[in-house]
Parts: structure tokens; C-alpha cells; sequence
């Protein structure tokens, strides 16, 4: 498996050491007990669990925009763009993808897509 940048995405997340409850994206305080969390870094890859196709999306986006959820390991889902929409009519439920983060935005990113990809250095 090759991943840009050469290493396996890690994701900023928070956790809650009384409730052993992980959040993404980051929060001060768990949605549970309101205690302080701590911050972490979660592994990236997990699997699609369901995207759409947006043909109208909303101002400042291109259509096809296309949004899925990555279930990422411990469970935790994360809604974000998916990184290459060229690839859209074969997504399958279940597919190996991860996720990286940039400026508060959310992409999911095919494995296999990644794989087919020149590795960047
Ligand atoms: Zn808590």
C-alpha cells in the first residue's frame, strides 16, 4: 500500500480517558461526561460505508461533488469529500479507504485509487 507522503495517514482526533470515547474532529470537551479530552492521533484508514453524488452542489464546490462516510478503526465515522471523484461509478460499500484532513475539511481517499497513483517524495 503506498500512501502520499510515504506514510500511513494519521488523523487528529480527541479522546476522553473516563469515557474512552474518540472524537473527530477535535474537541475540548467529550459529548458525554463534558470532561476534557485529551488530543490523539488516530489511524486514517478504515472503510467506505456509504457516499452520494452531488450534481448541485452548494456554492464554491465543482459537481460531480462526491461525499462519503469512512468508518475508520474503533468505529468512528468521518463525513468528508471524496478525494477522487473519477472513480465514483465503481465505489463499492466496504472499499478500503482513508482519511486525511486539511484545513478543517475532511477527504477520503480510495486505497486503490492512491495505489495507481506515482508515489509522491
Ligand atoms: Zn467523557
Amino acid at each position: 500500500m503506498i500512501f502520499p507522503g510515504g506514510a500511513p495517514p494519521r488523523l487528529e482526533g480527541s479522546f476522553c480517558g473516563k469515557c474512552r470515547k474518540q472524537f473527530v474532529p477535535v474537541r475540548m470537551h467529550c459529548s458525554k461526561c463534558r470532561g476534557r479530552t485529551d488530543l490523539v492521533y488516530l489511524d486514517g484508514c478504515g472503510k467506505l460505508i456509504t457516499f452520494t453524488t452531488l450534481y448541485v452542489p452548494p456554492e464554491g464546490f465543482m459537481p460531480p461533488l462526491v461525499m462519503g462516510i469512512c468508518e475508520i478503526k474503533g468505529g468512528l465515522r468521518v463525513f468528508g469529500e471524496i478525494h477522487d471523484y473519477r472513480l465514483k461509478d465503481s465505489l463499492e460499500i466496504g472499499e478500503a479507504v482513508f482519511v486525511t484532513e486539511k484545513d478543517g475539511k475532511y477527504f477520503l481517499h480510495l486505497e486503490r485509487g492512491a495505489a495507481a497513483q506515482p508515489a509522491t517524495s
